[in-house]
């Protein structure tokens, strides 16, 4: 058996966009070698169900079909459950597993979509909103979408300009653009068939990584930015036309005006009135719906709010409704129908926008339709989707900030000696990054298992000096976070006082749980009790995970490995060597009898501008690639690695001041430090290598807009020429210096003397 490599060729049908112009995100494809014949058209396999392609509805998704031959939505089935029936591949056979083919996509930043497959063609999603249709058994591809993205939107996306999958439904496939636009697409041919702009005009900072969720008639898209300055909603379309249905705000937003719908009023009771409205409240759903078509529900996670302190946000306290909840909303009307609040007035980032899935459980000798949860808080609920009633909730991980959930009230029980940092730093766990995140767990209905990549990792968190002062379209969390594993070099560099408070904390003696851990595991979600877990290779290292009824549970790793273990007992059945690293949930499908596992593979998401050594080390860096396996396929191609970076160039003559660097470094760590990490292989570009003719352009890169489509924003409205100039000092100060180390280690003498002007 030997596998194909396949890569776009120029005879391909693209879809609307500006086409390649994005040259440091996108490889120059033009450049590389296509492996295996591929000019496109379509698989005919669309012949082998009758249907159109891209045909999904209602019958189908609710037939043995969903999680069978095909995996038709991002969790594969209605319930969004991440669970095969396949099982061709399985224990006694998984150690033939190899590469039937990959596709390069041909970009170098995050992939977190989970494939869906229908008819024998792939249709997933890429680098801010991109669409590709594959054909499945072989990899080639049918059409790629490119969706024209307004860039500017990138400062509002925190956590890299990745998308979470589409959803396809009745031949249409959709896709929301990191700039809020949601397309509609003809899913033979990529052309748009409708689009529609899903972003306000209020001015706030919002991106769109997630899937669209189809429920009854609409499509429904939420969006991010709840760290900047969001007021989180989400939107429904017509499937069809794509006319506005409705729209559901998550938040109320300033009481001084009217309320868009009834339900605000009742959130509204759990705010201050006197709240920091200016900053927008956040509650964004930027991931996780899911849809039951019995009960004609959508149940919708929302997120965190702004500023995250709660003496600052809501002065008087209060719950403030909808944040860190599920609503269960009716998608005819758009009306809420009930909700549950996981984490009530929450203050510590505890987002409830993690994957969701629908089951069903016997409980106490009855079926129950349920609804299972693992946000980041670090408590499994389980819910009555019918009601909203919770039945249990269910530590996973370590957490600290409340001692439980108590079951009659619903409520969780706060320790606010552990984790209210309103009156001085604590050390909370689970960070800020969750217990669990995005990364899709996977339910298997006959073990009665979930598997959960986890987290287990605190937060140093404090209330930064100072007046909260709202800054438009930029982060106004007030709330200073330091990752528990990184504690011990940030601590030196805090005033004393503070150092001998954290010293002191009960969490700071312990220094193993301080290093932080993730790891993989399965849990039985009514108990709690652990059947078993894997340990990742660091705390960073989480990916999604898929298991079958082949008695298989699947894995990427941040270290470039693809992983199957044994789902009874979590014994490690085979390992192939990627090269890049992966983030996202595989998925299972049969085609012409063959049973196929794939996964997206690169590098990214939050923490994308500090790229893992293992994606950063192969040529180009990070280039992202859909990867499929079958029995007795072959090795996964290896990269070459990169070549030594070049040396640091010499840098321009310093003209600023002590002063002047010094409030460069402030402006740069406010401003464009999220990005910009200028380690040697970060994914933007290491600012401590710029040549004197990207100084020279410096201003008009930074507040004109000069490499606004390679996804630089432009920040005229936030920093002056002044600004600009300090933030240059401060730059050509790192270059100096990094430039000096390096000529140090390798023994050169500088090639002049530093010079001062
Ligand atoms: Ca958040």
């Amino acid at each position: 058996m030997t596998q194909t490599t396949v890569m776009p060729a120029p005879g391909l049908a693209r879809t609307s966009g500006r086409g390649l112009s994005a040259s440091w995100m996108l490889l120059a494809l033009a450049s590389l070698v296509v492996a295996s014949g591929c000019t496109g058209g379509s698989p005919s396999e669309s012949a082998r169900s009758g249907r159109a392609p891209g045909w999904i509805d209602r019958e189908r998704l609710y037939s043995s079909e969903a999680g069978e031959d095909w995996w038709l939505t991002v969790g594969g089935d209605a319930g969004g459950t991440h669970y095969s029936r396949l099982k061709d591949i399985n224990r006694e056979n998984v150690a033939r597993l190899g590469l039937a083919w990959q596709f390069e996509t041909g970009t170098i930043r995050g992939l977190e979509a989970t494939p869906i497959v229908v008819d024998g063609v792939m249709y997933t999603s890429g680098v801010a909103g991109r669409v590709y249709a594959l054909d499945a058994a072989t990899g080639k591809p049918i059409w790629i979408f490119e969706p024209e993205v307004d860039m500017q939107v990138n400062r509002g996306a925190c956590c890299d300009m990745v998308n979470r999958g589409v959803a396809v439904w009745e031949g249409l496939v959709y896709v929301a653009a990191l700039d809020g636009v949601l397309y509609a697409l003809d899913a033979a041919t990529g052309k748009v068939v409708w689009k529609a702009s899903t972003f306000i005009d209020d001015g706030r900072a919002r991106a769109s990584t997630g899937a669209p969720q189809i429920a009854g008639d609409v499509v429904v898209i939420g969006h991010g930015g709840a760290e900047y300055d969001a007021r989180g909603y989400i939107s429904a379309y017509d499937l069809k036309t794509g006319e506005f249905r409705w729209r559901f705000f998550t938040v109320p937003g300033d009481p001084s005006r009217p309320y868009e719908h009834p339900e605000l009023e009742e959130a509204a009771k759990t705010w201050d009135p006197k709240s920091r409205w200016d900053m927008g409240g956040g509650g964004t759903v930027w991931d996780a719906m899911a849809y039951d078509a019995e009960l004609n529900l959508l149940y919708v996670g929302t997120g965190n709010s702004t500023p995250y302190p709660r003496a600052i946000r809501s002065p008087g306290g209060g719950d403030n409704l909808y944040v860190c909840s599920i609503l269960a909303i009716d998608p005819r009307t758009g009306r809420l129908v009930w909700h549950y609040q996981e984490t009530p007035g929450d203050q510590w980032d505890f987002t409830a926008t993690q994957p969701i899935i629908l089951t069903d459980l016997e409980i106490e000798g009855r079926k129950r339709r349920v609804l299972l949860h693992a946000p980041k808080n670090g408590f499994l609920y389980v819910l009555d989707r019918a009601t909203g009633e919770l039945l249990a909730a269910p530590k996973f991980a370590y957490t600290n900030w409340a001692t439980h959930v108590d079951l009659k009230t619903g409520r969780p029980v706060e320790n606010p000696e552990a984790a209210d940092y309103s009156r001085g730093p604590k050390i909370v766990y689970p960070a800020t990054a969750g217990a669990h995140n995005w990364h899709k767990m996977a339910w298997d209905p006959e073990l009665r298992l979930l598997f959960i990549p986890t987290q287990e990792m605190g937060n140093l968190i404090f209330i930064p000096p100072g007046e909260p002062e709202y800054r438009p379209g930029r982060i106004n969390a007030n709330a200073a976070l330091v990752f528990t594993p990184q504690l011990e070099f940030v601590l030196p560099t805090l005033p004393p006082p503070m150092q001998e408070q954290i010293r002191a904390l009960p969490e700071y003696r312990n220094k193993e749980r301080l290093r932080g851990r993730s790891f993989l595991q399965a849990i039985d979600p009514l108990t709690g009790e652990r059947r078993w877990s894997v340990d990742s290779a660091g705390w960073w290292d989480r990916a999604g995970v898929l298991v079958t009824a082949g008695g298989l549970v699947f894995q990427g790793s941040a270290t470039g490995t693809f992983n199957v273990y044994d789902s009874s007992t979590g014994e490690l059945l085979k390992t192939i060597e990627v090269g890049t690293s992966i983030l996202a949930a595989p998925m299972t499908y049969r085609v012409d009898g063959v049973q196929y596992v794939a996964v997206m593979a690169a590098w990214g998401g939050g923490g994308w501008s500090f790229p893992q050594p293992e994606s950063a080390q192969y040529r180009f860096g990070n280039a992202g690639r859909i990867l499929a396996f079958r029995l007795d396929g072959g090795p996964v191609p290896q990269r070459e690695p990169l070549p030594e970076p070049p040396p640091i160039p010499e840098p321009p003559p310093q003209f600023g001041d002590a002063a002047t660097i010094a409030r460069g470094e402030a402006l740069f760590s406010q401003t464009c430090s999220l990005c910009h990490s200028n380690q040697t292989r970060s994914l933007a570009p290491d600012l401590r290598r710029m040549t004197p003719a990207v100084y020279e352009a410096f201003d008009s890169i930074v507040l004109e807009g000069l490499l606004l489509p390679n996804g630089m924003p432009r920040w005229d409205d936030v920093l002056t020429p002044e600004d600009t100039r300090a933030i240059r000092a401060y730059l050509i100060d790192q270059q100096a210096k990094a430039y000096a180390a390096e000529r140090a280690a390798l023994d050169v003498p500088p090639a002049s003397a530093p010079r001062q002007h």
